[in-house]
């Protein structure tokens, strides 16, 4: 009796100890991480980076070829963990060895990674791994985490007209060398290298020859041209096998049958192509973004912030942020990359407690924005003024302006209840009379809350 008891104890023990290992196991899928773009946005982000780069790049355009890597990507994409998002693949003349998708399912493979592979499982291993970071959403993961002025109000809809794509441009989030959408990290990597073994798995891939092949070709870097390209945007997480093997064995059992046996037959067409015509290289930029003409609106609206309340134009944009009492004004276009502003108004609070000294509160704010900003400087004495009834000063400083030459910014700072409150008034130096009456308008509706 005893002995039944404890033997039944030992079985649930071991029942207990499986389910654990199950449970830690739904733990260990990747899922997609913080995000601000809907997956509808990722999809709409994909469709017209598509439409742009497929103007820069030559399409491999042979049937069997197209026909070959389509029917490997719709047997990855059915894989539930793809998620069920538009992919589309198509095959880009081009000897470097790489692949890339953009988010919602546009993926790209380089002829020269098909000719580099050993076999098929391992061209269906790169595609795997490229449809992971799509259904994770790595790249609008990314961008979201930047925490870019302005994205929360792009993403919200609340900029009318354009595509999404040219408003997001409007902030350095494009698909040009380096972005932020394909460009990847480390742990995204380690992730995709999961989801994509579960993924070849499902599809009847040995999900090994993935790690194997990026393996190798890592090994081949400065060895061999053209792959240092893939690993630039997909850092190697390291220890690839091991983590795949350990991964293979949690997954349920299969025959890898999925081969088709044609890998040396599409190489062989490859080699045989003609050249591609060759395509002009991308224009870079002629110079930076030029400032908006737009008028500002004769009309205002206010608005109404926990430390202020200020009006602005109404066909201007604010842009709140979320962790401070910041909010930038701008029109559309007047925020340049990176978030800089080139035409707008940007307010702040720089809290403080106890009682303030103006003047000297006022230069150590103004020292603090030198150092982030060295082509800064004063160009006149600061003024007293009075602001909602408070005492203020007003500094008129001029640095470089992102859409090149210099910019004004005048810069007013006002006593708070809770710090020193400052508004940047920001237009190239040319622009800047024109812009001076609607800065005014603003200033003077500048309610501070008590
Ligand atoms: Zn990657």
């Amino acid at each position: 009796m005893r002995r039944s008891v404890g033997l039944k104890g030992g079985i649930l023990l071991v029942a207990a100890l499986a389910a654990s290992a199950l449970a830690l196991y739904a733990q260990r899928i990747p899922r997609p991480g913080f995000n601000l773009f809907s997956k509808e946005q990722d999809i709409q982000l994909g469709k017209e980076g598509a439409a742009e780069i497929e103007k820069q790049i030559n399409l491999v355009d042979n049937r069997e070829v197209n026909e070959y890597i389509e029917r490997i990507g719709r047997r990855l994409s059915s894989a539930p963990e793809a998620d069920n998002y538009p992919y589309s693949f198509k095959v880009v003349f081009d000897d470097s060895i790489n692949a890339f998708a953009l988010p919602g399912g546009p993926t790209y493979v380089h002829t020269g990674l098909i000719l580099a592979a050993e076999n098929e499982a391992q061209l269906a291993g790169v595609i795997a791994h490229e449809i992971s970071h799509v259904a994770l959403r790595h790249g609008t993961n990314q961008a979201s985490k930047a925490n870019l002025i302005g994205l929360g109000a792009i993403l919200g809809g609340s900029l009318a007209g354009g595509s999404l794509s040219g408003q997001l441009a409007q902030l350095g989030i494009g698909f040009g060398a380096n972005s932020v959408l394909l460009k990847f990290s480390r742990s995204a990597e380690r992730d995709a290298d999961i989801l994509g073994a579960r993924i070849m798995n499902h599809a009847g891939y040995n999900p090994i020859e993935m790690a194997r092949f990026f393996e190798k070709l890592e090994a081949e870097t400065g060895r061999r041209s053209g792959v240092a390209e893939f690993f630039s945007s997909h850092p190697n997480p390291g220890n690839r096998m091991k983590r795949v093997e350990e991964e293979i064995r949690f997954l349920p059992k299969r025959t890898y049958d999925a081969d088709t046996g044609q890998l040396a037959r599409i190489q062989a067409i490859l080699k045989g192509l003609p050249p591609p015509p060759k395509k002009e290289a991308p224009k870079a930029q002629a110079g930076p973004a030029s400032a908006p003409r737009v008028e500002p609106s004769g009309k205002l609206r206010e608005f109404q912030g926990r430390e202020f309340a200020l009006s602005y134009p109404d066909n201007w944009q604010a842009y709140p942020d979320r962790n401070s009492a910041a909010v930038t004004f701008a029109p559309q276009g007047g925020i340049v990359s990176n978030g800089q502003v080139g035409l707008g108004v940007i307010a702040n609070l720089r809290a403080s407690s106890g009682r303030m000294d103006l003047e000297r509160a006022t230069a150590s704010l103004i020292e603090e924005l030198k150092r982030s900003n060295p082509s800064l400087r004063e160009t006149g004495r600061s003024r007293r003024a009075s602001v909602d009834g408070r005492p203020a000063l007003v500094a008129t400083l001029e640095s470089d302006s992102p859409f090149g030459g210099r910019e004004t910014d005048l810069l007013v700072a006002v006593e708070h209840p809770r710090g020193l409150l400052y508004v940047v008034f920001v237009a190239p130096l040319d622009q800047y009379p024109a812009h001076q009456p609607t800065f005014e308008r603003m200033l003077s509706s500048l309610r501070l809350a008590r």
